[in-house]
């Protein structure tokens, strides 16, 4: 999460440009978080 509550922010956007794989772990990472955010928990896999 951003320091906007409720914004959040993966790949390039956060990291700057890089290589495709950390984009998707960051993209699985927000997923989690996003999830845990709206849900108070998620089942998706934890990074
Ligand atoms: C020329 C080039 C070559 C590369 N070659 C490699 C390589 O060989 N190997 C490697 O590992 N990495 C490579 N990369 C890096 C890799 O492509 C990026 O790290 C990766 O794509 C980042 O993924 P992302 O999802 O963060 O961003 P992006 O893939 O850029 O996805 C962002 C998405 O957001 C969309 N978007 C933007 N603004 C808005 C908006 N206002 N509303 C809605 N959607 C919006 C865009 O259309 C885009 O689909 C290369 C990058 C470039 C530029």
């Amino acid at each position: 999460m951003t320091n906007a509550k409720g914004v959040f922010a993966a790949g390039d956007m956060h990291k700057g440009q890089s290589l495709i794989v950390w984009a998707i772990a960051e993209g699985r990472q927000a997923a989690y978080n996003v999830d845990s955010y709206l849900m108070g928990k998620s089942s998706l896999p934890a990074i």
